[in-house]
C-alpha cells in the first residue's frame, strides 16, 4: 500500500482576464461597454457583489483535478451547480498491475503520524488492501472488490464550476465546521483566487487557524504535464 498527501492541479487561467470577460457580459446590463477601461472591472465587479448581483459571475469557469480521499468527493459532489469526473472504484481494480497492485490511501491530516490513533488507522488498511488484493486474485470484480475501500482510499477527480459556484463552494467548505480532509485541499486554492481575482474572492472568509504546513500542494496542470 502506498500512502500520500492530496494535490491540487489547477488549469492555468488569467484571473484578470476571467474578471474582463466577466465585466464585459456584465456591462450589457447597462449598455456601458464604452466605459471599459484597463482596470474598470475593479469598481464593477465590487459593486456587483456588493449588491448580490452574483449571477454575472457565472459566465467564467475554472477546472481543477484533485487527488484527495474518498471522502472529500462524497462532499464535493453535493454541489449541483459544479461538474465532476471521478475514478471510479466499479471500473478500477487496484488488485490489478496497472495500478502497482496496490491500493492509494491518503494520509489523513487531522490524525498525528507516531500516535496509537494512527498506528490503528494504518493497520486497519493494511489489512483491507491485504484482504483487496486476495480477493482480486479469487476473480473478484470491482463492482465486489469496492465495498471493503474505505474513505481513506485515494482518488483522483476533475471538478469545474463557474465563478459564482466557486466562490460559493469556497465560503462554505474552507469554513470551521467543514470536514479537515476539504479544508486541506480547498483553502490553498481559496488563497489562490484571492491572490488572482481579489475582486471576486477578498470578501471570502476561511478558517485562518488550519495550520499552513498541513495544506495541500498545488500545482499548475500545464506544470503537471512536463
Ligand atoms: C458543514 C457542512 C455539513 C453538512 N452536513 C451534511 C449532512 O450531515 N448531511 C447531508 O445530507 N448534507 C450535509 N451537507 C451538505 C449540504 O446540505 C449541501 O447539500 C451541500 O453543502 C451543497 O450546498 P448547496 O446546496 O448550498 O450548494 P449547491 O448545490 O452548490 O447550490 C448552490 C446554491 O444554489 C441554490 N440551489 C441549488 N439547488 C437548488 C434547489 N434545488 N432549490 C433551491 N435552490 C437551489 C442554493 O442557493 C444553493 O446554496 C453539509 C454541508 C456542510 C458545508
Amino acid at each position: 500500500m502506498k500512502l500520500i498527501d492530496p494535490v491540487v492541479f489547477v488549469q492555468d487561467y488569467d484571473g484578470i482576464q476571467i474578471m474582463k470577460n466577466i465585466e464585459r457580459a456584465c456591462r450589457v446590463c447597462y449598455r456601458s461597454e464604452g466605459n471599459i477601461t484597463e482596470d474598470s472591472y475593479k469598481k464593477l465587479l465590487k459593486n456587483c457583489i456588493n449588491r448580490g448581483h452574483e449571477s454575472v459571475l457565472e459566465h467564467e469557469k475554472i477546472s481543477v483535478r484533485i487527488i484527495a480521499d474518498i471522502g472529500t468527493y462524497k462532499d464535493l459532489t453535493r454541489h449541483r451547480h459544479a461538474s465532476f469526473s471521478v475514478e471510479s472504484t466499479r471500473y478500477c481494480n487496484y488488485g490489478k498491475d496497472k495500478f502497482g497492485n496496490e491500493i492509494k490511501f491518503i494520509k489523513p491530516c487531522h490524525i498525528e503520524e507516531e500516535t496509537e490513533l494512527y498506528k490503528i488507522w494504518e493497520k486497519s488498511l493494511k489489512d483491507i488492501e491485504k484482504a483487496y488484493v486476495k480477493m482480486s486474485d479469487m476473480g473478484a470484480l470491482p463492482d465486489q472488490l469496492r465495498m471493503i475501500l474505505p474513505h481513506s482510499t485515494a482518488a483522483e477527480y476533475a471538478m469545474t464550476a463557474n465563478i459564482r459556484e466557486w466562490k460559493h463552494i469556497l465560503s462554505l467548505r474552507t469554513a470551521k465546521m467543514t470536514h479537515p480532509s476539504i479544508r486541506q485541499i480547498l483553502i490553498p486554492l481559496l488563497l489562490k483566487f484571492k491572490e488572482d481575482m481579489p475582486e471576486i474572492f477578498d470578501s471570502v472568509e476561511y478558517d485562518e487557524e488550519f495550520p499552513k504546513e498541513k495544506y495541500a500542494k498545488l500545482y499548475l496542470m500545464s506544470e503537471e504535464d512536463q
